[in-house]
């Protein structure tokens, strides 16, 4: 027997005691509870998944969308997004499998519904971080306000925004107002 082989027999030998152990220790009453709470564990992980996945899915079903368009190409590859729920259809530019659990969701729905034919349009051009903060911001201060009249808002602050030059750091700060980034500088049409 040369060396290697000596060690080869050491290691089949040392490996049969820790399997003994192993065995002698999986019939130990820790050890069964430890496996069953794991499996019960993963049990609940799916569950959790599957219901999350749900939740969200009758989210974006239930949402009155209202669209603002997020880019301003041509009508061809124009896309939209909701300032309620978020939901834009730029992500059906991407690959499905580069996406993630949460972007799946909303890929998914946009893959299975014609999104503007649910939805109250609007002849509006931003990002959709600017409009849904906006948003949020009216529906705070005005909570019953009906769609109609919000989107009329929107466009006054936006025109606002866009017609009255003021400095970086009145940006910023109007940013951090609208809880956007303070190095947010999407503010017109033609940034996005
Ligand atoms: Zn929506």
């Amino acid at each position: 027997m040369n060396d290697l082989e000596r060690e080869y027999a050491d290691v089949i030998e040392k490996r049969q005691k820790v399997k003994e152990e192993l065995i002698a220790l999986e019939q130990t009453e820790t050890i069964k509870r430890y496996f069953k709470l794991r499996l019960e564990w993963d049990i609940l992980y799916n569950k959790r998944h599957d219901l999350y996945k749900q939740i969200q899915k009758e989210k974006l079903s239930s949402c009155k969308h209202i669209l603002v368009n997020t880019s301003s190409g041509s009508a061809y590859n124009q896309t939209c997004g909701c300032i309620k729920c978020g939901v834009d259809t730029s992500i059906l530019e991407e690959r499905r499998e580069r996406l993630s659990f949460e972007e799946k969701i909303k890929y998914d729905y946009l893959k299975n519904n014609y999104i503007r034919l649910k939805s109250t349009l609007t002849d509006i051009t931003c990002d959709l971080d600017l409009a849904m903060a906006l948003y949020s911001k009216i529906k705070e201060h005005h909570p019953n306000i009906d769609d109609e009249t919000a989107i009329h808002y929107i466009k006054v602050a936006l025109d606002h925004i866009r017609n009255v030059n003021v400095n970086d750091e009145r940006k910023k700060s109007r940013a951090k107002r609208l809880s956007l980034k303070p190095t947010f500088n999407r503010w017109n049409e033609k940034d996005i």
